[in-house]
């Protein structure tokens, strides 16, 4: 996804208030149960960052790859692809990245 096509950060709250709606209108309306958890992130885990030196992230804690054909980050023998690199997006970009990462990574385990 390029960066121009992100929603802005005020339309990520409010998808996610959304999506919040949709999970209120299920403990209403849905199936008779003792306890429903809600666990919808749509932030980077800041652990990451803050406990691997040499990883470089953007001040939104997203973590900075060097080379969007590999996932390879700014700490050595580190990839990163996904929602923890665009910010929230999507299955298919997230998949698309763990697969360029997956034959990068392959490609570096054989010395290539
Ligand atoms: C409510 C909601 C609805 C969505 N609906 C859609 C949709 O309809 N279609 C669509 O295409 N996309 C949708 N998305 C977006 C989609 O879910 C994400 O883009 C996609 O899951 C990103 O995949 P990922 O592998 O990058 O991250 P994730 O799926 O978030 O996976 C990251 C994993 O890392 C784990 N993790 C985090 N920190 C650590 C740690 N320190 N150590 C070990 N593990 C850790 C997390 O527990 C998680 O399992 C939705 C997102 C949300 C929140």
């Amino acid at each position: 996804m390029l960066k121009s096509q992100r929603p802005a950060f005020g339309a990520e709250v409010a998808w996610a208030r959304w999506q919040l709606r949709q999970a209120t209108w299920l403990l209403d309306s849905g199936p008779d149960c003792d306890v429903v958890v809600i666990a919808i992130g749509t932030t980077p885990n800041p652990l990451v960052p803050r406990t691997t030196t040499g990883l470089e992230t953007t001040r939104h804690g997203t973590v900075v790859v060097k080379d969007e054909a590999t996932g390879r980050t700014t700490k050595d023998r580190v990839w990163a692809g996904g929602d923890v690199v665009t910010g929230a997006a999507t299955v298919i970009s997230a998949m698309g990245a763990g697969k360029r990462a997956a034959a990068d990574m392959d490609a570096f385990l054989r010395g290539a």
